[in-house]
């Protein structure tokens, strides 16, 4: 039994704040804004996860109303989403996420952010595919008010 699971996420780009992409925190001028750390990428995935098994969003496992998740960890929130897809005794066939940002160039920063995913998912290099684009210049991403991410999904029955 397989299931196919889908996620996106936006977070706006402020002064000030970190850029943390994939666990990995990225020299820039501008971080994105949200009550975690505002990983849209690791966003992204978890709600692919979750979304594979109807199992609902990261809004409703962590509301951004809990002052537990203030400038949380997220792959501390993707390792406890791993969990509960361990508990349905799924585990992950592959994911293929893109991020799509103007600034900065994220190329040498993809490997790490596969290591860690995967890490924390169980699972092999080779099932982790993490891409980056930018939207030419057109719209959110592309003025640099925001960067978004995509993630597909699929768990496989244990
Ligand atoms: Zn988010």
């Amino acid at each position: 039994m397989i299931r196919i699971g889908h996620g996106y996420d936006v977070h706006r780009l402020v002064p000030e704040r970190k850029l943390i992409l994939g666990g990995v925190e990225i020299p820039h001028t501008l971080g994105l804004l949200g009550h975690s750390d505002a990983d849209v990428l690791l966003h992204a995935i978890s709600d692919a996860l979750l979304g594979a098994l109807a199992l609902g969003d990261i809004g409703k496992h962590f509301p951004d109303t809990d002052p537990a998740y203030k400038n949380a960890d997220s792959l501390e929130l993707l390792k406890q989403v791993v969990a509960l897809i361990q508990q349905e005794n799924y585990k992950l066939g592959n994911l293929d996420a893109i991020i799509i940002a103007q600034k900065p160039k994220l190329a040498d920063y993809i490997p790490e952010m596969r290591q860690n995913i995967a890490q924390v998912c169980h699972a092999d290099l080779s099932q982790i595919s993490i891409k980056a684009t930018t939207e030419e210049r057109l719209g959110f991403t592309g003025e640099e008010k925001g960067i978004s991410a995509h993630c597909v999904a699929l768990l496989i029955h244990c």
